[in-house]
């Protein structure tokens, strides 16, 4: 099988470095992957696949980290679009597309009796948080160790610019542990407004835990008595596991849900939804940016959520996430490696079940990448309602290579 080489990529990175601080920063910096071994830049893309600087062709299991979750350009999103940016797209006023959006989320999602909109996961998680604040007139916020929830400094996991008093009402206690969290509010008894989590633990670099029987029932039941608004970070896994909201699939109700990534199939929007008896608190909670009530992004995310209703995207990812999970353990063994995938197969983490320093991993990862299917050495993967099952396959056989690799390289 043919290798990919990225010259062009590791051209325009040299360049970029020259006037952009780190070149490329954040989750998408080369080099939190394996440097020189996948791609930088992106050109096009459409359906599950994308093609970079360098002409190389990859199905991606990335997804945009996210946000594409019905295949990039699908036509009936840009349909909408195109008709929305010939009328006009950031005005002076909210489009009636508002209102509208607002209406189908209410709809869909069980316990949500409003909505409102932003850009981003962060604005969205910050935003609930002093949502819980103003709500109850109390300062402490409960989240879980080791979880995203954006850049904001109550809760980014970098180090730089921070100073001690943007933690000083957070509390982190682990996840799954619902002992530590009855404790902890009882040891801070009226000073807790709100618990952020998300629905299941998605750590990077690290096994995604799906919540212990009778867990959110639990949190749930604790929040109410001690009167916590229970917040959930949807951001990630939102409209991938289920239409209605993950809660939803976790057979749970929150106060509060923030939903960001899948929403408008990579157009800029975030969402909240919460309960009538925070709807109040809501209006009080200062909202805006210059781009947070642009026309665009929300007729994609009402395409986004038809279409992926009307074509049971859900069902689509979980069967080829499935596949997926299934065929890399089956073609690991082969070569006599075992893989251990975790997480909901629509967001599938997977990685190798003997080694706690991703050595194998990254191997394996950039061999794959190199052979034309983009898989991340370190962080869960995105699956989307456009990847079919010979994409499946064709990744299958790619692995088959990569595996071959890890046993000669490290002998299993
Ligand atoms: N919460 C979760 C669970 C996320 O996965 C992310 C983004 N990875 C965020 C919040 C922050 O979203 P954004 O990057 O859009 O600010």
């Amino acid at each position: 099988m043919k290798t990919y080489e990225f010259t062009k990529s590791i051209e325009l990175f040299d360049r970029a470095t020259r006037t952009i601080p780190a070149g490329i920063y954040g989750h998408e910096s080369p080099a939190i992957t394996v440097p020189g071994s996948f791609p930088y830049y992106a050109v096009r893309a459409e359906g599950c696949r994308y093609w970079d600087v360098d002409g190389n062709e990859f199905i991606d299991y990335m997804c945009a980290y996210g946000p594409m979750v019905i295949g990039y350009n699908h036509p009936k999103v840009e349909e909408a679009v195109r008709k929305q940016q010939a009328l006009g797209n950031c005005l002076n006023h909210p489009a009636p597309v508002m209102v509208e959006l607002a209406e189908y989320l209410v709809d869909l999602v069980d316990m949500a009796d409003w909505a409102v909109f932003a850009k981003n996961g962060s604005d969205m998680t910050t935003w609930a948080v002093q949502v819980a604040r103003e709500f109850t007139g109390r300062p402490g916020i409960i989240r879980i160790k080791g979880a995203y929830h954006g850049t904001h400094a109550w809760c980014t996991p970098g180090h730089g610019g921070l100073i001690a008093e943007d933690r000083t009402h957070v509390h982190a206690i682990e996840w799954n542990d619902l002992e530590g969290l009855r404790a902890l509010a009882a040891e801070q008894r009226g000073e807790i407004a709100g618990l952020i989590a998300t629905p299941y633990h998605h750590p990077a670099f690290g096994d995604s835990i799906l919540p212990a029987e009778g867990y959110w029932k639990g949190v749930e039941a604790l929040c109410r008595e001690e009167g916590i608004v229970l917040i959930v970070d949807d951001v990630r896994a939102g409209f991938r596991l289920d239409l209605r909201g993950s809660h939803d699939y976790f057979g749970f109700e929150p106060d509060l849900v923030t939903f960001c990534k899948a929403i408008g199939n990579g157009y800029p929007i975030s969402a909240s939804v919460g309960r009538e008896a925070l709807k109040n608190a809501a209006s009080k909670v200062f909202l805006t940016g210059s781009y947070w009530n642009s026309a665009v992004p929300m007729v994609a995310a009402l395409a986004t959520l038809e279409e992926l209703k009307a074509s049971d995207g859900v069902e689509t990812m979980r069967a080829m996430g499935t596949m997926l999970m299934e065929g890399l353990t089956e073609r690991a063994a082969d070569h006599g490696l075992q893989v251990l995938c975790s997480g909901p197969p629509a967001i599938p983490f997977v990685r190798f079940a003997n080694e706690s320093n991703f050595m194998r991993q990254q191997v394996f990862c950039a061999e794959v990448t190199k052979r034309g299917a983009f898989l991340h050495p370190h962080h869960n993967w995105f699956m989307s309602a456009a990847h079919t099952e010979d994409d499946i396959k064709k990744t299958l056989d790619i692995a088959d290579e990569a595996f071959k690799i890890v046993k000669d390289q490290f002998g299993g």
